[in-house]
């Protein structure tokens, strides 16, 4: 067995979905950061457990060819990219093997693995950003938090956002330092601001700056919103949201419009959408375009077909589709992003749409006396419920098409899926974080008796 502190030369074999390297010690798995399959290592043991150890890097013996630099002046100091020492394609043939893994290795499944649609644009991609304020040395800064911690590490410019966010920060800060206006801090509940929020549409350019605070300051705030609106044409909406909780959820329930519009505009699959600040919007709208391409490709519907669109956000999904399907009918837990959809789908001129605003694990009671096709399923990260894939199930659709952020959790949801009389025929991954460990996966299940 490896002890703590001794160091110990290895070679990387194989990479953890979390974006560790694993090597064998004495027959151990050890999980080294920061290191690339093929990488000979002098690694430091720093911590034993029962089956595995935490490792790091003493020295490289000889490099990985998959090393390459991925510029960030950040990189490692802060939480969000894992993948910006090797270069790309090695990043996206980690993501495919994990995504084969977990339905092999969680699912015990053995779908058809199609071909992983790698990222065109590797930086710059994400139309969204979510900055935490706090105040270092007497000065309220913006930034990240330090993987696993609440550590804020300053960012002026995070190569995976558009280069106009970092401009509309420092506009932001100018105005709140002159002012004197606090950072929130969630050890003492006290401060004022909490985060910056900034969301561009991709094709539109039209942007939404909004305030996170502690409380209602709209008096102090409405010559910033000016400011910002001023000097940034693109900016199109400023909202402050008020979220007075001790909490790390980041927006609070009520949002206060101080200039422009409540909703900016997108295009997504050729249709515009407005977006209102609380409603889920894929970051990454070029690569999503992509995954809901194979979405559709898996349902083919025909036009007589009933499609339900669980978790459907503000109806992306469903809208792509509604002219290749007799009916789509959306399901979404959160009231502003249903009230997106209802409109998402009348702007487009698409009459075949109808919206449910509440759970899905409630969906057999709404749609219990239509018979469905397909069952869309877009969950969060923490993938469904038992009670959702119950329910859906209940309405035994010939299709389920399930799109996941987390391949671990649509490995355990097919499964169970699978124990339900579906069979799973086709997996995609797609990656829409680039850089980051996380990525997408689209599974096809059709009923066994089909
Ligand atoms: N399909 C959409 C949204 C996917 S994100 C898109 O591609 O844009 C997941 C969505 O599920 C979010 O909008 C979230 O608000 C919603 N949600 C979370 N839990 C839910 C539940 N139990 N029932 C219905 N919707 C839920």
């Amino acid at each position: 067995m490896p002890e703590k502190n001794q160091i110990i030369k290895a070679e990387i074999t194989g990479m953890t979905s979390e974006g560790s390297g694993v090597c064998h010690v004495e027959g151990m798995a050890v999980f080294v950061p920061d290191t690339a399959v093929g990488d000979v290592l002098n690694v430091r043991i720093v911590k034993v457990l029962k089956s595995y150890a935490y490792g790091i890097v003493d020295s490289i013996i000889s490099p990985s060819q998959d090393r390459c630099e991925r510029r960030c002046s950040v990189y490692k100091k802060c939480g969000g990219c894992v993948y910006r020492h090797i270069s790309y394609e090695a990043e996206s043939a980690i993501k495919a093997d994990i995504i084969e893994n977990a339905f092999k290795r969680i699912g015990g499944l053995d779908p058809v693995f199609d071909e992983f649609i790698a990222a065109e644009d590797t930086d710059r991609y994400r139309n969204k950003a979510q900055y935490p304020l706090a105040e270092i040395n007497g000065e309220v800064v913006c930034g990240f938090y330090a993987p696993r911690s609440h550590r804020l590490v300053p960012v002026s410019d995070c190569p995976l956002q558009p280069e106009i966010f970092s401009q509309i920060n420092e506009t932001i800060l100018r105005f709140i330092n002159k002012k004197k206006i606090a950072a929130y801090s969630d050890e003492t509940h006290t401060g004022i601001v909490r985060h910056i929020y900034i969301r561009r549409g991709y094709y539109s350019k039209e942007i939404m700056v909004c305030l996170v605070v502690r409380k209602d300051i709209s008096r102090q705030l409405a010559p910033l919103a000016e400011i910002v609106c001023d000097t940034f044409p693109d900016v199109k909406s400023f909202v402050m949201n008020i979220n007075p909780e001790k909490t790390n959820v980041i927006l609070g329930k009520k949002c206060v419009t101080l200039r422009g519009d409540d909703v900016i505009r997108d295009t997504m699959c050729g249709n515009t959408v407005e977006i209102s600040p609380l409603s889920f919007y894929q970051v990454n709208t070029h690569q999503a375009e992509k995954l809901y391409a194979k979405a559709l490709e898996y349902a083919a519907p025909t036009l007589n077909d009933t499609v339900a669109d669980l978790y459907c956000g503000i109806g992306t999904i469903g809208l792509s589709i509604a002219h290749s399907a007799g009916r789509i009918i959306g399901v979404e837990i959160v009231p502003e992003a249903v009230e997106n959809a209802v409109k998402n789908a009348r702007i487009n001129n698409i009459s075949n749409a109808e919206y449910y605003c509440g759970c899905a694990e409630i969906i057999s009671d709404k749609i219990k006396d239509t018979p469905l096709a397909v069952a869309l399923l877009d969950p969060p990260r923490k993938g469904c419920s038992e009670e959702a894939l119950n329910a859906v199930c209940s309405l035994s659709p010939e299709k389920i098409v399930m799109l996941s952020c987390d391949p671990a959790t649509a490995a355990r949801d097919a499964k169970r899926l699978s124990q339900h009389g579906y069979n799973a025929e086709r997996v995609c991954g797609a990656d829409l974080f680039p850089g980051t460990r996380h990525v997408e996966t689209v599974v096809l299940m059709s009923r066994k008796d089909k």
